[in-house]
C-alpha cells in the first residue's frame, strides 16, 4: 500500500526540470493533437495527492477527471488488480467468459435507478457505451433520430462528436458527423435568468421549451433516444432546474423514445448519490457509466430495462475487449469500498464544506457569477462583474496560478469560464480546505 504524504510541497518550480525533460520529449514523440492541462508529469498518487517525477506534492481536486473517485491506487483495488492479472489477463468475454463481468452487470442492475428487471453490457469507455446505449435504443425503437442537448459532452468518437455540442476542441475539422442527431435546448438555470426568473427556475417550463423544438423538427415517430447528462460535466457543472428531467422522461415514456442517461461523469457517488438521477426521482431507460465505474481500469457499462436491454439480436453488441477481467476485478472492489466506506456521505461531506467555502467567496467577489453543483462535484462560473459575459481569461489565469502552486484544477464550459472541482472522496478536509485556501489567494491576485 501507498505511503504517499499527504501533504502539498513543492521540490521545485512547476515544471521541475525532470517533469520539463518528459515535455520535451512528448513534443517529438506524441501528436500534438493530445494535449496536457498540467505541466507535471506523475510519478505516484494516492489519497488527495499526486506527486511529480520531481518530488513535488500537488492537492488533487480533479481525480483524473472524475475517474478516481474512491481515491489512486486505493488498497481493494490494488489488491484485486494483482491478484486477476496472476490469474488471467483476458479471454474475451464473447470467446470464454469469466463470473467477473457477470458480477459487475448484477451490481450495476442493483445499483442503478429503477425496479425493474434490468440488464448490463461492459465496453471500454464512456464514449463506446454511448455509442451501443443509442445502438440497442434504435434497436428496440426500430427508429433512428437521436436528441442531444446545448453544453453537452458524449465523447469523440464519430456518433458521440455529433452528440456533443462544442466544437472546438472537440469537433473542429474532424467532421463529416453522424447523421440523424438533433440538438435541443438545455435547463441552464444562471444563462436562462436572461430569459425571465420563470424559465430559470421552473425545470417543467424549461423542459416546454426543450420539447417543443423536439416536436417539431424531429417528431416522437422518427426518435429513437433522447441522451442527456443528469448534471453536464464538460459543459459546465450545469445543474437543470428542478422539474427539467422528469418532464422530458415523462415525454419520452409516453411517446416510446427511449430515455437515456449519461451518468460517465456523474455516477458512482460522486454527487452525493450513487447515480445523480436519484436527486430528480427519475428512472431512466437505459444509464450510461463509466469513469469513476473501476478507479482508472478501462470500463464501461450500459445498464437498463430488460426488454431494451434484450432487443438487439444475439451477437450485436460486443468489442474484443469489453469487460475485461482486471477492470471487472477494480470495478467489484471499487463498488466494495463505495458501500462499506460510505463515500456517498462523504461526498455529500464535501458538499457542504465546498459550497459554504465558494459561497463566502462568491459574496465578496463579484467576477464569481455562479456556485454549483451536487457532492464532489462542484463549479464556480466566472463572468465579467455585474453581468452574464463569461471571462474566460480569468478562468485561465486562475486555472494556471493554482497548477503552479501546487494544486491540480480543471476547466470546463462551453465558454471556457467555469472552474471545477472533482477531488477524490478520499481527500482529508485539511487538505481539502488547503487547495481552496490557494485558489482564494491566487483569485483575490488577479
Ligand atoms: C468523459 C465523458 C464521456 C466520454 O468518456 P470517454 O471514456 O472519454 O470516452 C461521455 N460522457 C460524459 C458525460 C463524459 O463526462
Amino acid at each position: 500500500m501507498s505511503t504517499l504524504d499527504q501533504s502539498r510541497y513543492l521540490a521545485t518550480p512547476i515544471p521541475g526540470p525532470r517533469s520539463q525533460e518528459l515535455i520535451d520529449r512528448k513534443a517529438a514523440a506524441v501528436s500534438r493533437g493530445i494535449g496536457n492541462t498540467m505541466p507535471v508529469y506523475a510519478a505516484r498518487a494516492f489519497g488527495g495527492i499526486v506527486e511529480d517525477v520531481d518530488g513535488n506534492r500537488l492537492i488533487d481536486l480533479g481525480s483524473g477527471i472524475a475517474v478516481t473517485t474512491i481515491g489512486n491506487s486505493s488498497p481493494r483495488v490494488v489488491d484485486a488488480v494483482r491478484r486477476q492479472a496472476a490469474e488471467f489477463t483476458h479471454t474475451c468475454f464473447m470467446i470464454t467468459p469469466y463470473e467477473g463481468y457477470v458480477a459487475v452487470a448484477e451490481h450495476l442492475n442493483r445499483l442503478t435507478p429503477g425496479t425493474g428487471e434490468k440488464r448490463s453490457a461492459l465496453f471500454n469507455s464512456g464514449s463506446e457505451a454511448v455509442e451501443n446505449a443509442i445502438k440497442i435504443a434504435r434497436s428496440y425503437t426500430g427508429k433512428s433520430a437521436v436528441v442531444s442537448f446545448d453544453h453537452a459532452y458524449h465523447g469523440r468518437t464519430n456518433l458521440t462528436m455529433a452528440l456533443t455540442a462544442k466544437s472546438m476542441p472537440y469537433k473542429h475539422g474532424f467532421g463529416p458527423f453522424a447523421p440523424e442527431i438533433y440538438r435541443a435546448p438545455l435547463s441552464y438555470p444562471f444563462r436562462d435568468g436572461e430569459f425571465g426568473k420563470e424559465i430559470a427556475t421552473d425545470g417543467a417550463l424549461a423542459a416546454k421549451r426543450a420539447l417543443t423544438v423536439i416536436d417539431k423538427q424531429v417528431g416522437a415517430d422518427n426518435l429513437a433516444a433522447v441522451l442527456i447528462e443528469p448534471i453536464q460535466g464538460e459543459g459546465g457543472f450545469i445543474v437543470p432546474a428542478d422539474g427539467f428531467l422528469p418532464a422530458l422522461q415523462g415525454w419520452c415514456r409516453d411517446n416510446n423514445v427511449v430515455f437515456i442517461a449519461d451518468e460517465v461523469q456523474t455516477g458512482f457517488a460522486r454527487t452525493g448519490a450513487m447515480f445523480a438521477c436519484e436527486h430528480e426521482g427519475i428512472e431512466p431507460d437505459l444509464i450510461v457509466t463509466a469513469k469513476g465505474i473501476a478507479d482508472g481500469l478501462p470500463l464501461s457499462a450500459v445498464t437498463g430495462r430488460a426488454e431494451i436491454m434484450d432487443a438487439p439480436h444475439v451477437s450485436g453488441l460486443g468489442g474484443t475487449y469489453g469487460g475485461n477481467p482486471i477492470a471487472c476485478a477494480a470495478a467489484l472492489a471499487t463498488i466494495e469500498t463505495i458501500e462499506a466506506d460510505g463515500l456517498v456521505e462523504r461526498a455529500r461531506e464535501i458538499e457542504t464544506l465546498m459550497k459554504d467555502r465558494l459561497g463566502r467567496l462568491q459574496a465578496e467577489d463579484d467576477r464569481i457569477g455562479d456556485v454549483r453543483g451536487r457532492g464532489a462535484m462542484i463549479a464556480m462560473e466566472f463572468v465579467k462583474p455585474g453581468t452574464l459575459e463569461p471571462d474566460a481569461e480569468l478562468t485561465r489565469a486562475l486555472c494556471a496560478g493554482c497548477h503552479a502552486a501546487g494544486v491540480i484544477v480543471l476547466s470546463c464550459g462551453t465558454f471556457g469560464n467555469v472552474v471545477r472541482f472533482l477531488p477524490p472522496l478520499t481527500i482529508s478536509d485539511d487538505l481539502l480546505v488547503e487547495g481552496l485556501d490557494v485558489l482564494e489567494l491566487v483569485l483575490k491576485d488577479l
